[in-house]
């Protein structure tokens, strides 16, 4: 840990490496493409790619790989040598060309019917604004997927597309408060990544952690989380040694990786890293996420990055916190210490509030599937429903320009907790609200909707895209504004009377809040097909478009994609029940009865007297829930069947949700009520209790 500065970013072809390895010209003329967004040209390619190898090289890499992000929401890699055979024997090359362009064959990868199998062709390109890395001994190339024709088959082209939208539109407003020496604005993400460590012997004794990544059956243990004795306790030494590794690891990539600890489920933990650029956040999360599972399995665990992996404890989710930088350094978002007095800042937060409102039905879109529908709406993660949480300084500032009067300064006043010897410290202007999808905490946004396992590319995709379409609008009337002070405060005045709606400081778990917000109009999108719907509406498909974000054609693909995905997950969920219940479930009930009947017969012969109310109402009880049982099997079996007429991948994924699933539920509900009276040697698999407290 001491030379910790000498290993942060040693696996990764940063800053330093490349001033000190590229000659001067090339590396000025790189840093123009990575700062002003230049085309590269193929010279300095040629240079950067020589360099990079030779860097690689003497690490012992003899692979290289275009590192990219297909729709899968995972990362692909097809690794490459550098070696090229010569009369005199072999020599390692990698050029220009390689670097920036590859061609890998698209056609297993999901397009959502932008290019037929038969239209193979796909390119990975250079994203030159995400370093180089090495990974288990390959050069990472970091790129953009397209196919032939110029389609985005990935979530990195999006996403740099609507990074550069908001940037232009941002500068535009703060161009017009004034600030000149600024060239461009970033937005920046911290993503935390919540996750469960589970031993992998169990694991492997279930089909679906294997197969799924959740619990599909399992009674509640008869502790859970309720003594909240897990949260922020004390780390046990074998999750204590894989966090260690998994920073080392981490680490070397230059992936910042800050605060950890245990969350609330038992299990259950959370990596917090350094916020960055939305871009290398988003690469940074991925590798972060890949390594979990790798690094966990060198310990004998498995990490369960799904958002729902045990019914009754908490899910995991990852929270993504978003805000935008000026390159001098200036967090748009940064509200100062006097906010009332910050008119740049406030119109910022109104876009934004304004932004969420308009496009309630995308946000809900970006965390859909059907994983992270397990969260949504349970009582524990951010419900369904969008909403923004601003705080009671902020909102009191935007209702007071709202209605003309003065806003009173609430003078925040020293904490004393009668203890003289504690230290005395200012209180917080605001508390925290922890149950907001979208909450304002204090310098950044911080959207809870997000799942666990999710790109947190897709999230800011919309993100970047909706506010940058507020922006443009302000920034239209601001730049023809004599008094653009005066301007701004007439917009936050218009926006706040207009919006609202969308501020909410309450609990968003409560009932009464389901309620006021349907009298407030807002949308209550409960499951993933009931919200993709939403990417496809003509409003939401043109704000994509009007930017450049997406065509129409690579919306409708998206939205066939996740369709398709949903329709999967629960479709290898249900056969997986199915197989469990049949194979496993009920073979084992049957012998615990055969057991209880031939003991109940051996003692009627022994001593036909004998008390034998346990057995029999035992024997009743088992056999009727077995008989249940064997009906809830026949009927997802059935479920599963008439699911081939459905026709197209909405009417298949609304299938699933509204027929499988619920029969899917009916089925583990018998099986669990089994497993509590069901003899522990004969039950086939682990149970919660073993699962959640064996590491
Ligand atoms: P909290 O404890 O309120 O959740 P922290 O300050 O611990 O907040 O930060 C949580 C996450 O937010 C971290 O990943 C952090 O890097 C990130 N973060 C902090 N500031 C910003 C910012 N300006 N932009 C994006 N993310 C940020
Ligand atoms: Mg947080």
């Amino acid at each position: 840990m001491s030379n910790l500065t000498k290993t942060f970013g040693s696996m990764v072809f940063n800053d330093a490496v490349m001033k000190e390895r590229l000659p001067r010209e090339t590396y000025k003329a790189l840093k123009k493409t990575i700062n002003e967004g230049r085309a590269l040209d193929l010279d300095v390619a040629n240079v950067v790619a020589n360099a990079m190898k030779d860097w690689a090289v003497e690490h012992g890499v003899t692979h290289y790989t275009h590192w990219f992000q297909p729709m899968t929401g995972i990362t692909a890699e097809k690794h490459d040598g550098f070696m090229t055979t010569r009369d005199d024997g072999i020599i390692m090359e990698f050029s220009g060309k390689e670097l920036i362009k590859g061609e890998p064959d698209a056609s297993s990868f999901p397009s959502g019917g932008l290019r037929a199998t038969f239209e193979a062709r796909g390119y990975t390109t250079w994203d030159p604004t995400s370093y180089a890395f090495i990974k288990e001994g390959v050069l990472c190339i970091p790129t953009a997927f397209c196919s032939y024709g110029g389609e985005a088959l990935d979530k990195k082209t999006p996403l740099l597309r609507s990074m550069q939208v908001i940037s232009a539109q941002a500068l535009r407003i703060v161009k017009c408060f004034g600030m000149d020496d600024v060239t461009s604005v970033t937005t920046t993400v911290g993503p935390e990544q919540e996750y469960f460590l589970v031993d992998t012997e169990l694991v492997k004794k279930r089909k679906d952690l294997m197969f799924t990544g959740r619990t599909l059956f399992g009674a509640r243990s008869p502790k859970g989380q309720e003594l909240e004795d897990h949260y922020f306790g004390s780390i046990k030494p074998r999750v204590k040694a894989f966090m260690t590794e998994l920073d080392d690891e981490l680490y070397k990539l230059g992936i910042p990786a800050k605060t950890e600890h245990n969350e609330a489920a038992p299990a259950q933990h959370e990596l917090a890293p350094i916020y960055e650029v939305t871009n290398v956040a988003t690469d940074h999360n991925q590798l972060t996420m890949d390594l979990m599972k790798k690094v966990a399995l060198r310990h004998g665990l498995t990490c369960l990055l799904h958002e729902k992996p045990f019914a009754g404890v908490n899910g995991s989710g990852k929270h993504n916190n978003w805000s935008l930088a000026t390159n001098t350094g200036v967090n748009l978002l940064d509200p100062g210490k006097r906010p009332e007095e910050n008119t740049r800042f406030l119109l910022f937060i109104a876009a934004v509030a304004e932004a969420v409102d308009m496009f309630q039905g995308l946000l809900r879109v970006t965390v859909a599937s059907a994983g992270n529908d397990h969260r949504l709406g349970a009582n524990e993660a951010p419900p369904a429903i969008v909403s923004i949480f601003l705080g009671s300084e902020i909102t009191a500032i935007l209702e007071a320009i709202e209605s003309g009067s003065e806003y009173k300064r609430h003078t925040s006043h020293d904490m004393d907790m009668g203890v003289a010897v504690l230290p005395h410290f200012a209180q917080d202007t605001a508390d925290r609200n922890r149950t907001s999808p979208l909450a304002f905490t204090g310098n950044k946004f911080e959207f809870r909707m997000v799942g666990s396992a999710f790109s947190v590319a897709e999230p800011n995709i919309i993100i970047n895209t909706i506010v940058a379409d507020v922006l443009e609008k302000y920034a239209d009337i601001l730049e023809q504004a004599e008094d653009v002070e005066k301007a701004a405060l007439e917009i936050i005045r218009n926006t706040i009377r207009t919006h609202k709606r969308i501020i909410f400081n309450g609990n968003n778990y409560s009932d009464e809040w389901v309620e006021e917000a349907k009298q407030r109009g807002l949308l209550n999108l409960r499951s993933t097909p009931e919200a993709l719907e939403y990417y496809v509406t003509p409003n939401n498909i043109s704000v994509f478009v009007r930017h450049g974000i997406f065509t129409e054609a690579e919306v409708r693909s998206r939205y066939e994609i996740l369709m398709e995905n949903y329709s999967k997950v629960l479709s290898i969920e249900a056969m997986t029940m199915l197989e469990m219940a049949k194979r496993e479930i009920m073979p084992a009930v049957s012998s615990y009865l055969k057991e209880l009947s031939q003991e109940l017969s051996l003692k009627k012969s022994v001593c036909p007297d004998a008390d034998d109310t346990a057995e029999t109402a035992l024997i009743m009880k088992i056999s009727a829930l077995l008989g249940s049982m064997y009906k809830k099997t026949c009927l997802l079996d059935e479920a599963v069947i008439n699911s081939k007429a459905c026709k197209g991948a909405g009417e298949l994924a609304h299938y699933y949700h509204d027929s499988i699933f619920s029969a899917m539920q009916e089925l583990r509900a018998v099986a669990d009520e089994l497993e509590l009276i069901c003899a522990e040697k004969y039950w086939p698999f682990p149970t919660y209790g073993e699962l959640l407290f064996s590491v």
